[in-house]
C-alpha cells in the first residue's frame, strides 16, 4: 500500500496518516509546525480515532462577559 504525497506526487514509503512527504510538509508548515502535526497524527493512531484527527485544533470560544451588569443603579 503506497501513498503518494499530495503536494508533489512522491510516493510515501512510511506509514504516516499524512499523505504528505517531509520536504513539502516543512515547505508548507515549517519544520516545527510540521513536527508537531506528525506527532498529533502518531497520538491520534495510537488513540484509535484516525478519522477524528484534523489539523486545525478546537478551540474554545471566548466567554462572554458583562452580561451580568445590565442596570447599574
Ligand atoms: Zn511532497
Amino acid at each position: 500500500m503506497t501513498k503518494k504525497c499530495i503536494y508533489c506526487k512522491a510516493d510515501i514509503t512510511d506509514d504516516r496518516s499524512l499523505d504528505v512527504c517531509n520536504q513539502c510538509g516543512v515547505g508548507v508548515w515549517g519544520q516545527k509546525m510540521f513536527n508537531a502535526i506528525l506527532q498529533n497524527m502518531e497520538n491520534a493512531k495510537d488513540n484509535g480515532d484516525l478519522c477524528n484527527s484534523t489539523v486545525s485544533s478546537n478551540e474554545q470560544p471566548p466567554a462572554k462577559l458583562g452580561n451580568s451588569r445590565i442596570s447599574f443603579m
